[in-house]
């Protein structure tokens, strides 16, 4: 508890300390988590200016209760593969926070899958979720499952597995996974099969990113990629840029970085470079989607074949080399901290002028660092990539309202959201003396209305 000074500067101090003792018991209590650690510390350093205005949320003690899920899940998974061999992963939830509406969020297929990724996603999806203005608390889940390789029927017989354990703890008013890396259409309709087998009835909503035969929405599959550039074109607007005309690096090949291309070209950007986890292309003359979506969407295979069909496009092995690439717009568009200090410095030096990024946490906070001193306009995760989870949260109204709404009309709803995340963001920065700064002003607007409904809700 901080005793409130007269005098602000003193009293900013106070705050602070008090941030930083929070923070160090949550480094203390979840140690070797340093994606977790990353994630929690930008949130907390933007809060400052709130709970210095705020006190209720330090009386409450909101950071200490939000900073710790509500619940975790871990369980085995085991499974069998083609040749007989028994396997076994492990499996996550993180039931992160449900003050304003059920638990929501992707469930990630990676080797790199962890406690510490799970918890750094999670947390972040409680700001995101929030921010969207739709009644979705937070979640994330996931496994060290590699689909890479795997035939169709071992990730079937993972999926089931999975589920089989999951299915005890989910439900369409309690918990609501989707998709993320490694968890596409084909993943969700396994692990919907499974669900609807062991629970013995058609829940629709309890799964986000389905078949659009079976209760999926329109305009899912682009949301995310189409969301951010919808975010990041409001950014431009402000400073008198645009899309048109500019060149853009979007880095990743899978759902987010391809509808991220496909609406910036339509917004008539030339993209020039696209990537995969071993290397990235580069095509001077603009790189063709339609090739893209077929090695990785139909063919499934490296983003290297891209080459053959495009002989003057240069493919280069290491996928973060993609930030050499001179550009005026960035979307990272991959995955966590793939633009490190020394990438960012490479951008500014090459003149770029905005980032949005795509991925979750694709900047470290060195990077961020420097292009907010750059005067580089940013676009932070956790707003410019909530389309997807807005489309879900549209999808899970399709599924209780059962009916589907026409893709103009889901896209429209995305593009009015989008604009609505950009302006509270900017809002909140400007409220907050932060003017220009969408990282404290997304994470100020996306924590307020947590923050409040928890408080409003009793120490649970
Ligand atoms: N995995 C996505 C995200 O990071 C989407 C989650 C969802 O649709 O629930 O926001």
């Amino acid at each position: 508890m901080i005793t409130l000074e007269k005098d602000q500067s003193t009293h900013t101090e106070s705050v602070q300390n008090y941030v930083n003792q929070v923070f160090e018991t949550v480094k203390k209590r979840n140690p070797n988590e340093s994606e977790f650690h990353q994630a929690v510390k930008e949130v907390f350093e933007s809060l400052i200016p709130v709970l210095a205005k705020k006190p209720e949320y330090i009386q409450h003690a909101i950071l200490e209760r939000i900073v710790e899920p509500e619940r975790i899940i871990s369980f085995r998974v085991p499974w069998v593969d083609d040749q007989g061999n028994v396997k076994v992963n492990r499996g996550f939830r993180v039931q992160y926070n449900s003050a304003i509406g059920p638990y929501k969020g992707g469930l990630r297929f990676h080797p790199s899958v962890n406690a510490s990724i799970i918890k750094f996603l999670g947390f972040e999806q409680i700001f995101k979720n929030s921010l969207t203005g739709q009644p979705i608390g937070g979640g994330k889940g996931g496994s060290d499952f590699d689909p890479k390789g795997k035939s169709d029927g071992e990730i079937m017989r993972f999926c089931q597995s999975f589920m089989t354990e999951l299915s005890k703890y989910i439900g369409p008013d309690t918990d609501v996974p989707a998709g993320d890396i490694g968890v596409g259409s084909k993943e969700i309709g396994f692990l919907f099969g499974q669900y609807k087998k062991v629970r013995g009835g058609f829940e629709a909503g309890v799964l986000t990113g389905k078949g659009i035969g079976y209760g999926g929405s329109l305009a899912r599959k682009e949301a995310t990629g189409y969301g951010t550039v919808y975010f990041v074109e409001e950014m431009l607007q402000d400073r008198n840029l645009s899309f048109e005309g500019s060149t853009v690096v979007v880095s990743g090949s899978g759902n987010v970085s391809i509808y991220a291309m496909e609406k910036a070209m339509q917004l008539g950007a030339k993209v020039v470079a696209c990537s995969d986890s071993n290397g990235y292309i580069y095509d001077g003359n603009g790189i063709n989607l339609e090739t893209v979506k077929r090695i990785k969407e139909v063919e499934k295979q490296r983003i290297s074949a891209y080459v053959t069909d495009h002989p003057q496009a240069i493919y280069t092995e290491n996928c973060n080399g993609i930030w050499t690439v001179p550009c005026d717009i960035a979307l990272p568009c991959a995955t966590q901290n793939e633009i490190d200090q020394a990438s960012a410095e490479l951008l500014v030096s090459n003149g770029v002028k905005a980032i949005g990024e795509g991925a979750n946490m694709p900047s470290t906070l060195e990077a961020i660092e420097i292009f907010l001193e750059n005067n580089v306009l940013f676009a932070p995760a956790k707003a410019a990539n909530a389309g997807g989870v807005s489309v879900s949260a549209l999808e899970m109204a399709q599924n209780s309202a059962r009916l589907s709404w026409a893709f103009e009309e889901v896209d429209s709803k995305l593009h009015a959201i989008m604009k609505n995340i950009y302006q509270n963001s900017k809002k909140a920065a400007q409220e907050y003396g932060a003017p220009g700064n969408l990282v404290i002003g997304a994470n100020i607007a996306g924590f307020v209305k947590v923050a409040d409904a928890m408080i409003e809700q009793g120490v649970i």
